[in-house]
């Protein structure tokens, strides 16, 4: 039986999903009278009166080159959140399975499973921000259907080590080892995209809303096996991603050089950044970042993140979250934004 016949909730398994005029007849050209829509064109925007690809195949194939992976190894979501989201709903089954979160981390793996009532484990990171080996073995079950990982992580800015994950993703094989990589554009590490072929249970996110710059869009991806990524796509709204984030999405990919060059002068301006910070009385530590964030500890985080609020200069407050004591997360800017935080900074006393 395949890892996925086993992981996949039973019911979802025989569910007969939503048959959409599109998946009916997927064909481009012919005179379209089955979807009730309108024939003369859109109140506003440009040719938006057509249902979009349900499964965004232009988007995938292009997608599947840029990425070295096959299209059918990939999901298109409403953001990464949507992939978070049905990632539960296909694996976890309420109030008896339970999925393990490495805190710090991004909140939304906690917060899906809450609103469907999947029990979290937590086993929090070391001092140094890796993945505690030890706690994770002690709490994982026959029921732990999930291990997300977060690399670079969100909001302590490191990428997880190499050794780490693949320690999990084989100790753990029946474990779906997810990698969430909305920040790997920043790092100097590989996409663990590539390795695919190498491991059935590992599932990797990915986001057009950092590096990219296209948040507003909402357009969150995730790479795994093909019998997984059918069942994201059997249980997704049919058209979740809509024709005008599907055209941009597209553009996007093919002006990919773009992407890089803003990753470049983010990367510069965090270096300039972190050496402006070291300089600061109220800084008491950086912590190294492989990604568009500062995690930086200060001498009294509250009050400096009061302090910056009252002069429009919004950070997050990270200093209630556990091992980040004093922290506050600081997003790459522009270089003036930056140099506005700076001097903000130096006049506090
Ligand atoms: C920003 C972020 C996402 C993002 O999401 P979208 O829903 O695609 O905007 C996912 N994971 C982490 C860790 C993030 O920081």
């Amino acid at each position: 039986m395949s890892l996925y016949k086993k992981l996949i909730r039973e019911h979802l398994q025989s569910l007969k999903p939503y048959s959409s005029a599109r998946d009916e007849y997927s064909g481009k050209e012919g005179v379209f009278l089955d979807a009730n829509e309108n024939p003369f064109g859109s109140v506003a925007g440009k040719d938006l009166n057509r249902y979009p690809d349900p499964y965004q195949w232009e988007i995938k194939e292009k997608l599947a080159a840029l990425k070295n992976c096959k299209p059918e190894q990939i999901f298109l979501g409403n953001g990464s959140d949507e992939a978070i989201d049905l990632l539960i709903k296909a694996i976890c089954e309420p109030k008896r399975d339970n999925m393990i979160i490495l805190p710090p981390t991004y909140g939304m793996y906690q917060v899906c499973a809450d609103i469907q009532q999947v029990e979290v484990r937590k086993a929090n990171l070391t001092g140094n921000y890796q993945p505690n080996l030890e706690e994770i073995a002690r709490i994982v079950d026959e029921l732990t259907k999930i291990i997300w990982i977060c690399s670079p992580n969100n909001p302590t800015g490191n990428l997880i080590e190499g050794y780490i994950i693949e320690k999990l993703l084989n100790q753990h094989p029946e474990v779906i080892i997810v990698i969430d990589e909305a920040y790997i554009d920043f790092a100097e590490q590989p996409s663990y995209i590539n390795r695919l072929s190498e491991f059935e249970n590992l599932v990797i996110m990915q986001t057009f809303s950092k590096a990219w710059g296209m948040a507003g869009l909402r357009v969150g991806m995730a790479f795994g096996q093909p019998e997984l990524i059918a069942m994201l796509n059997k249980i997704k709204y049919p058209y979740n991603l809509n024709l005008q984030s599907q055209r941009i999405i597209s553009e996007a990919i093919d002006n990919v050089e773009k992407k890089d060059a803003y990753v470049e002068k983010i990367l510069k301006e965090r270096l300039k950044l972190f050496k402006k910070l070291m300089e600061l009385g109220i800084v008491r530590h950086i912590f190294p970042s492989d990604s568009n964030q500062l995690l930086v500890k200060f001498t009294d985080a509250k009050a400096i993140f009061n302090y910056l609020l009252d002069k429009k200069v919004i950070v997050r407050d990270r200093s209630n979250v556990v091992l980040c004591d004093d922290c506050l997360r600081i997003s790459i800017g522009t270089q003036t934004e930056n140099n506005k935080l700076i001097e903000e900074l130096q006049a506090y006393n």
